[in-house]
C-alpha cells in the first residue's frame, strides 16, 4: 500500500517545554490545515522539526512516540544547526535573495555546510520511513537540496516539491555561490510547484541559463529524466474564515471594538515583522494621505498588527525600531484627545480577534515589496460576509495574479498608495460589492484543499506518464 509523506522544516505541531512537562500544540497555520486531510489519513506521515531542542534520548523517544500517534515523525535539530541552517542560510541567505533583497543576504560557507548537513539529516529521516512506492512531498526553501538527495537513494520514488516563496529572476539566483547545487537539488523532484507562472518562468530561465537544460510545455528535459513544473496558487480554508466572522465570539469582539472606536473608519494592516512586507513604506503612505487629505484626520485610523518574527536576526530588530519610530512620529504629529491615527499592536492574535478585525475594517492594506502569495489578503476577502470592504494589494504579492478586483498598486509608489487609500475610502458600496463578490468566488473555489489535491493528483499523473514513456 503506497503512502504519502509530507516533509517540511516545521511539523504542524509545536512541542513546548512547560512547568507541567511537554505540551503538544497543534499549529493553526494554513499549510497545516491544507495538508491535514492528507497526512492524517491511514499510514501517511508528516516529517519535520518539532520546534524544541532535546538532549536526552529518553525524551526524544517520548516525543517520537507521542507524535507518531498523530502521524508525525520528528527530525531533531541542535541549537547550532538551527543557528546556521535556519537563521543563517535559510533566513539570512535564501530568504532575502528570493525576495529581491540581495543586499541583505550573507554568504557564509559555514551556513551553507550546515544547510547541506541538515538537508542530509532530513533525507535520512525520510528514508527511514519511506517505502519504495511512497509519494514524498517536500516543502519550501529550507529543503531545496532534499529532492535530489532522495532521488539518489530512491531513483523510482514519486517526489514532489513546492516552493512557498517567490522564485526570483535568474539574475538574483546567479549571485548565489551555490546556485548550481540549489537548482539541481530542486530538480530531484518529478513535479515542482510554484504559486504563480511568473515564478515558474524565472525558474525555467535559471535552469536553462545556469544548467543548460531546456524546457518546453512545462517540462524540463535533463539527460536522465523529464521533470514537470506548474503553478499551483495556494488558497485558504475559506469556510473557516467565513464561519468565524459570524461566530458569537467574533461578533462580541467587533461590538467592543466598534464601541471604542465610535464612528472612526478603519484601514487594516496585518503582517509578520519582515522587511519584505513594506510596513515602513505603508506608514509613510498613511502619513501622506493625512497630509494630502486633511479631511480624513479625525475620521480614519490605521489599525496595524505586526506579528513578532525572527527577532534573533539583526535586520528584523532594526526594522522593528524603524516602525516604532515612525508610528510614534505620525501619532505625535496628528493625534487629538479623541483620535489616534495609528493603533499599533506588536503581538499575535487568536483567530476570532483576527477575523473581527478583518470584518471591522473597511479597507485592508496589503502592500508587500515581495510576497510569495500573501494569505492575509485572501483571509480578509473570506471574512467579508456582507461583501463590503476594499482590498488594496501590492502587484508584487503572488495573490495579485488572482485577486485582480483589488486595487492593485506598486508598493514603492507612495503617492499611488496614498491615492488608493483615498479611493478606497470613497468607493461606492455597489462597486465594493461587485469587486468583493468576484474575489470571494475565486477564493472560495481555489481553496487550500483543492490546492493540495491538485498537486498530489498532478504528481501521480506525472509519475504515470514517466512510466508509460520509459
Ligand atoms: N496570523 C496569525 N496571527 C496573527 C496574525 C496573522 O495567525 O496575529 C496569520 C494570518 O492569518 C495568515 C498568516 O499569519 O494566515 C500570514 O501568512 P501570509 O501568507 O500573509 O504571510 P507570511 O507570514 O507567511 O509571510
Amino acid at each position: 500500500m503506497s503512502r504519502t509523506l509530507i516533509v517540511s522544516n516545521r511539523l504542524p505541531t509545536k512541542v513546548l517545554r512547560t512547568d507541567e512537562g511537554l505540551t503538544f500544540q497543534p499549529s493553526e497555520g494554513g499549510l497545516a490545515t491544507g495538508l491535514g486531510s492528507i497526512y492524517r489519513r491511514g499510514d501517511n506521515l508528516w516529517i519535520g522539526w518539532p520546534g524544541l531542542f532535546v538532549q536526552d534520548e529518553a525524551e526524544e523517544a517520548h516525543i517520537s512516540q507521542e507524535l507518531r500517534a498523530d502521524n508525525m515523525a520528528p527530525v531533531f535539530l541542535t541549537e547550532s544547526e538551527i543557528h546556521d541552517f535556519y537563521e543563517g542560510f535559510s533566513n539570512g541567505t535564501l530568504w532575502p535573495t528570493f525576495h529581491y533583497f540581495s543586499d541583505l543576504a550573507t554568504y557564509e560557507q559555514s551556513h551553507w555546510e550546515a544547510y547541506v548537513a541538515v538537508n542530509q539529516k532530513f533525507c535520512e529521516a525520510v528514508l527511514a520511513q519511506a517505502g519504495p512506492d511512497d509519494t514524498i512531498w517536500v516543502h519550501d526553501y529550507q529543503l531545496l537540496l532534499l529532492p535530489e538527495m532522495l532521488r539518489r537513494a530512491r531513483p523510482e520514488a514519486a517526489i514532489g516539491f513546492f516552493l512557498h516563496i517567490p522564485f526570483p529572476s535568474q539574475e538574483l539566483i546567479r549571485v548565489l555561490p551555490w546556485r548550481t547545487e540549489l537548482l539541481e537539488g530542486m530538480l530531484g523532484a518529478d513535479l515542482i510547484g510554484f504559486h504563480t507562472f511568473g515564478y515558474l518562468r524565472h525558474f525555467l530561465s535559471a535552469v536553462s541559463h545556469l544548467l543548460g537544460w531546456p524546457a518546453q510545455n512545462g517540462q524540463i528535459e535533463t539527460p536522465t529524466r523529464t521533470i514537470r513544473v506548474d503553478a499551483f496558487p495556494m488558497g485558504i480554508d475559506y469556510e473557516r474564515y467565513a464561519k468565524a466572522a459570524t461566530s458569537e465570539a467574533a461578533l462580541a469582539h467587533m461590538a467592543e471594538y466598534r464601541e471604542a472606536l465610535r464612528d472612526t473608519r478603519v484601514i487594516l494592516s496585518i503582517d509578520r515583522l519582515d522587511y519584505t512586507k513594506g510596513i515602513a513604506q505603508r506608514l509613510r503612505a498613511f502619513d501622506l494621505l493625512l497630509q494630502r487629505y486633511p479631511e480624513w484626520r479625525g475620521q480614519v485610523s490605521l489599525i496595524m498588527l505586526v506579528v513578532p518574527s525572527r527577532d534573533q536576526v539583526a535586520q528584523y530588530a532594526s526594522l522593528k525600531e524603524e516602525i516604532d519610530e515612525l508610528v510614534g512620529r505620525i501619532n505625535a504629529q496628528y493625534r487629538t484627545i479623541s483620535w489616534n491615527p495609528i493603533l499599533y499592536f506588536y503581538r499575535s492574535l487568536p483567530l476570532e480577534e483576527l477575523v473581527s478585525l478583518y470584518s471591522l475594517a473597511e479597507v485592508a492594506l496589503v502592500t508587500p515589496m515581495r510576497d510569495g502569495m500573501n494569505l492575509v489578503a485572501k483571509e480578509f476577502v473570506a471574512s467579508k460576509v456582507d461583501k463590503k470592504g476594499v482590498l488594496i494589494l501590492s502587484e508584487r504579492a503572488g495573490a495579485a495574479r488572482e485577486l485582480s478586483d483589488a486595487i492593485i498598486i506598486n508598493p514603492t509608489d507612495m503617492g499611488q498608495l496614498a491615492e488608493s487609500m483615498h479611493e478606497a475610502l470613497v468607493m461606492p458600496e455597489e462597486e465594493q460589492i461587485t469587486r468583493m463578490t468576484a474575489m470571494q468566488a475565486l477564493v472560495r473555489r481555489y481553496n487550500v484543499f483543492s490546492w493540495s489535491r491538485l498537486f498530489i493528483n498532478q504528481l501521480a499523473y506525472t509519475k504515470m506518464k514517466q512510466h508509460t514513456l520509459a
